[in-house]
C-alpha cells in the first residue's frame, strides 16, 4: 500500500504560514515514507476560488520545494460527486430539506432558549413523498442532509491520540445547498476514497468533520484513512493567525527575501517537541521530522524567530547555493565575497548592499577629530598585493605611529572604509576593497 497523503488548499486565497504548516507536515510524511503527495484544489465554490490563487498556490509551493506527485481540481469532478450523492440518496442516508435559513434560524433559538442543544429536528427526514410534492409545488428547492448514524465515532488520531465524538451530538450535516452546489464535507471524501488516501493530515479544525467524514467513509462503502489533526499556529500574543494573513503569507516572505528553507525548517518543527533548528537541505530535516513529536498544544509563530532562523541558513549557505542569486543581483562578487560578508547577512539579498561597499563608490564618514589619523593612516598603506594578513599590517603600524589602540584605532578606519560601524571583518573586506578604493576613501 502507498502511502498517499493531500493538502488540499481552497483557492480563495493565498497560503499562509499556517496552511503552508500543514502542506510541509504532509509532504514530510509522504517523503518519509516514500508515498504521494498529492495537490488537490477543494475549488467546489465557483464564485469565490479563483485560477489566479490556484496559480499563486501553486507558486508558493513550488518555491517552498513542495512539489506535488499529482494535482486534481475538484471543479472537474462534480460527476463523481453526483454518483455519491445518488448513491447516498438511494440507500436513504441523504434526505431533502426545505427549511428556510430564517426558519432553521428560529428553531435554533427556540432550542436553546428551552436549555436544548441546537441540534437539527430532522423534520426533513420526516416528510412523506406528498409531503414534499407539495412543497416543490409550492416552488421549494431541496439542499439535502447526511442523516448520521448517531453513534460513538473514535479513531486513533496520529497527533491528539483516541478520539470519540458522538455523532448524535451533532445535527445531520448539509451536504448539498439548495443551488445544488456542494459543500466540502462529501467532495472531500469521494476524493479522499478515489485517490486512495491512506493518511488525512490537517488542522484540528477539522476534527469534528473527521467524525461526520468517517460516517460518510463508511455510508459509500470506504475504510477510512488514518487522521492527524494538528494543533493551529497562534501569533506570539497567544491569538490565532487568520485575521493577520497579509505579512504572513507565504508570498510576502518569498518577497521580504527569506529563504523557502527557513520557512519549511520553522514549519515543520513548530510545535514540536524538536529544537527548531535551520536545515539548508530537505534530506537533514526529513531525519529530524516524525509526525508523533508533534505537541498538541498550538505551535507559537513568532516572525523574529523566523528571521534569526533565516539569518542562520544564510550563514550555512556556500558560494554555489547563492552564485546565481547573487548575479541576478548584480552582486557575485566571487567566492572570497561571499565568505567574507554571509555570516553577517540576515537576507541573503543583504548581499548587494555589501557588494556595493566592496566595489562601489562608498562616502566614508570622518570626524573632524579624527581627519589628521586618517591621513597619518593612509601614508602608512601597505604596497600590494593585499591578503588577510595585510590588516593586522596595516593598523599595528597605524597604532604604533598614533599610539591609538582599540575601538579609538579601528572604528574610524572602518566608518572610513565601510560608511558602517559594523559589518563583516575588515581582515577580510580589505583585500576585497583594494588599495586604490582604500585609498580614495581614507
Ligand atoms: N479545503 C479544506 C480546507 O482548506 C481541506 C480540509 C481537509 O484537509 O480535509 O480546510
Amino acid at each position: 500500500m502507498t502511502i498517499t497523503v493531500r493538502f488540499a488548499p481552497s483557492p480563495t486565497g493565498r497560503i499562509h504560514i499556517g496552511n503552508a504548516r500543514t502542506a510541509i507536515l504532509n509532504w514530510l510524511f509522504a517523503r518519509k515514507a516514500q508515498g504521494r503527495f498529492i495537490l488537490r484544489f477543494d475549488d467546489t465554490d465557483l464564485e469565490r476560488s479563483t485560477k489566479e490563487f490556484a496559480d499563486g498556490i501553486t507558486t508558493d509551493l513550488n518555491w517552498l520545494g513542495l512539489t506535488p506527485d499529482e494535482v486534481y481540481r475538484q471543479s472537474e469532478r462534480f460527476a463523481l460527486y453526483d454518483a455519491a450523492a445518488e448513491k447516498l440518496k438511494s440507500d436513504g442516508r441523504l434526505y431533502a430539506c426545505y427549511e428556510s435559513a430564517e426558519e432553521l434560524d428560529y428553531k435554533r433559538k427556540r432550542q436553546l432558549a428551552r436549555h436544548q442543544p441546537p441540534i437539527y429536528d430532522r423534520t426533513g427526514l420526516n416528510l412523506s413523498d406528498e409531503d414534499r410534492a407539495k412543497l416543490e409545488a409550492e416552488g421549494g428547492k431541496p439542499h439535502w442532509r447526511f442523516k448520521l448514524d448517531q453513534r460513538d465515532i473514535h479513531w486513533d488520531d496520529l497527533v491528539r491520540g483516541e478520539v470519540h465524538i458522538d455523532t448524535s451530538s451533532l445535527s445531520d450535516p448539509v451536504l448539498i445547498r439548495e443551488d445544488g452546489s456542494y459543500l466540502y464535507t462529501l467532495p472531500s471524501v469521494v476524493d479522499d476514497i478515489d485517490m486512495g488516501l491512506t493518511h488525512v493530515i490537517r488542522g484540528e479544525d477539522h476534527t469534528t468533520n473527521a467524525a461526520v467524514q468517517v460516517e460518510i467513509f463508511e455510508a459509500l462503502g470506504a475504510k477510512p484513512p488514518a487522521f492527524a489533526h494538528h494543533s493551529l499556529l497562534v501569533g506570539a500574543d497567544g491569538k490565532g493567525l487568520s485575521k493577520r494573513l497579509g505579512s504572513l503569507s507565504v508570498a510576502a516572505m518569498r518577497e521580504d527575501g527569506l529563504e523557502a528553507m527557513a520557512v519549511v525548517s520553522h514549519g515543520a518543527l513548530i510545535g514540536t517537541s524538536e529544537a527548531i533548528e535551520p536545515h539548508t537541505r530537505m534530506d537533514t530535516l526529513l531525519e529530524a521530522f516524525d509526525l508523533s513529536k508533534l505537541s498538541r498544544a498550538p505551535g507559537r509563530f513568532d516572525m523574529i524567530e523566523l528571521e534569526n532562523l533565516n539569518a542562520r541558513i544564510v550563514h550555512q549557505l556556500s558560494y554555489s547555493d547563492v552564485r546565481e542569486r547573487l548575479a541576478d543581483m548584480g552582486a557575485d562578487g566571487g567566492e572570497d565575497f561571499w565568505q567574507a560578508v554571509h555570516s553577517n547577512l540576515s537576507k541573503v539579498r543583504d548581499a548587494a548592499e555589501w557588494h556595493g561597499i566592496v566595489c562601489g563608490h562608498v562616502t566614508g564618514e570622518i570626524a573632524d577629530e579624527d581627519r589628521e589619523f586618517i591621513s597619518q593612516a593612509a601614508g602608512l598603506l601597505p604596497e600590494e598585493p593585499w591578503d588577510d594578513t595585510s590588516w593586522k599590517t596595516w593598523t599595528d603600524a597605524v597604532k604604533q605611529a598614533t599610539g591609538r589602540k582599540g575601538k579609538g584605532l579601528f572604528m574610524p578606519l572602518r566608518l572610513a572604509l565601510t560608511g558602517k560601524p559594523h559589518g563583516p571583518e575588515l581582515a577580510v573586506l580589505l583585500p576585497l576593497i583594494g588599495r586604490d578604493r582604500t585609498l580614495a576613501r581614507l
